[in-house]
C-alpha cells in the first residue's frame, strides 16, 4: 500500500528531531532579552531558577548543548589528573567526542552496569581502594534514564544508595539527566528528590520536552561559578540567549507530564512488535520513550523501513533504536507497526 507517510515520515531517530511548535515559537518571539553575559537576561535567569527550584537545587546555569552540560559540570568538579568514574556504556564515555580528556585532562573510567544501572557496592569498594592507586576519583557519573540501553530508568532509592556509596569517600555525584523529566514521569518521583541528591546534574531541554535548543546544568550556589567560568572558556557563555531560553520555560511548564503519552506510545509499539517478532525486543528494558530492537542487519531494516516512512535510529550493526516523541502521534505509531512488523517477519 503506498503510503501517506513518506511525504511526512515517521521519524523515530531520536527525540531531538521535534520542530518548535507554534507556541514554542510564539513564546520565543515575544521573550524579553538583555545580555546574558552582563547577567542582564530576564528570560534566561527566569529559565535558570525555576530550574534549579524543579530540582531542588539553587543554582542553574542555561549551556547550549547536553554535551556542554555534562563537560562544564564535570569539568567544575574534576581537575586534570583525576578521574570521572561511569557506568561503561555511558553518553559521556560514548557519544561526547573525548571532549573530557581532550579538554579537560580527566580520564573517565568505566564499570559495566546491569541495564544502565551501577551497583553502588561496586562503586564503595572501588572507591575504597583509593590507597592502593595513584589516580584520585572526583565524580562518579550517573545516566538517568539511560539511553544506550534503551532509556533504563533509576528510581530515587537506587539514586539514594550510589549518593550514600560515594558521599563518606568525598567524592562527587553527577547525573547526566538529559532524560530526568522522563525518568520522573516514569516512576512518578518528583525531579527535586533525584536533584537533591546528586551534586550536580544536568539536563536538556531539546530531548522529549521538544525546546529547539538548550540544556542546564543544575547545582548549588558555590558549584556554579566554576561551571560559568567553564561554559565561558568553552565558548557557550551568549548573549540575548532568552530567545532560546523562553523556549525552554515554555516547555519545561508545558511539555513535561505529555512525555507520559510518549511513553505509552513506546510501549505499544514495543508490545505489537514483541508479539510479531519476540526476539526483537526485550519489553522489560522499555521503561520510557526508547525502544531497542535486536536484529540480523540494522542497517538493511532501517533502509528499507525508511522506503516506507519509518526512519529507525542505528546504535550499531544489530541494534536499532525507536524513540517516540511529540512529533509522533498514534497514527504514526500504527504506521511504524505496519511497516516493521511486516519487515520483521518477512
Ligand atoms: C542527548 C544526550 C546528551 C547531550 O546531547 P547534546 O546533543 O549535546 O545536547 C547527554 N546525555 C545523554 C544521555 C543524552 O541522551
Amino acid at each position: 500500500m503506498p503510503s501517506p507517510s513518506i511525504d511526512r515520515p515517521v521519524d523515530l531517530r531520536s527525540d531531538t528531531v521535534t520542530r518548535p511548535s507554534d507556541a514554542v515559537r510564539a513564546a520565543m518571539a515575544a521573550a524579553e532579552v538583555g545580555d546574558d553575559q552582563y547577567g542582564e537576561d530576564p528570560s534566561v535567569r527566569a529559565l535558570e531558577e525555576e530550574v534549579a527550584g524543579l530540582l531542588g537545587h539553587e543554582a542553574a546555569v542555561f549551556v547550549p548543548s547536553g554535551t556542554m552540560g555534562n563537560l562544564t559540570a564535570l569539568r567544575a568538579l574534576a581537575e586534570p589528573g583525576t578521574e570521572v568514574l561511569a557506568e561503561a556504556h555511558a553518553h559521556i564515555v560514548m557519544y561526547e567526542s573525548g571532549g573530557l580528556a581532550a579538554l579537560g585532562g580527566v580520564q573517565t573510567r568505566t564499570l559495566p552496569g546491569v541495564r544502565g544501572i551501577l551497583d553502588p557496592q561496586e562503586i564503595a569498594a572501588e572507591l575504597g581502594d583509593a590507597a592502593f592507586r595513584t589516580v584520585p576519583t572526583r565524580v562518579v557519573a550517573i545516566e538517568n534514564t539511560h539511553v544506550r540501553s534503551g532509556g533504563s530508568v533509576w528510581s530515587v532509592a537506587q539514586v539514594a544508595a550510589m549518593r550514600d556509596a560515594v558521599a563518606p569517600a568525598g567524592v562527587a555525584l553527577h547525573c547526566d539527566g538529559a532524560r530526568l523529566w522522563n525518568a520522573a514521569v516514569a516512576t512518578g518521583a518528583d525531579l527535586a528528590d533525584y536533584g537533591r541528591l546528586c551534586t550536580t546534574l544536568s539536563v536538556c531541554l531539546s530531548k522529549g520536552l521538544g525546546a529547539p535548543v538548550g540544556s542546564l546544568v543544575v547545582t548549588d550556589a558555590e558549584r556554579s561559578a566554576p561551571v560559568r567560568l567553564w561554559r565561558k572558556r568553552l565558548g557557550g557563555a551568549l548573549r540575548q540567549s532568552g530567545v532560546l531560553a523562553a523556549a525552554g520555560l515554555h516547555v519545561v511548564r508545558h511539555h513535561r507530564e505529555r512525555l507520559a503519552d510518549d511513553h505509552a506510545r513506546a510501549h505499544r509499539l514495543a508490545q505489537a512488535l514483541a508479539e510479531a517478532a519476540p526476539d526483537v525486543v526485550d519489553l522489560a528494558q522499555v521503561q520510557t520513550n526508547l525502544v531497542v530492537l535486536r536484529v540480523d542487519d540494522a542497517a538493511a531494516l532501517a533502509g528499507k523501513a525508511a522506503e516506507e516512512g519509518v526512519l529507525c535510529g542505528l546504535l550499531g550493526p544489530q541494534t536499532i533504536r525507536l524513540v517516540t516523541h511529540l512529533d509522533v502521534d498514534d497514527a504514526g505509531i500504527t504506521h511504524a507497526v505496519d511497516v516493521l512488523t511486516r519487515l520483521l517477519t518477512a
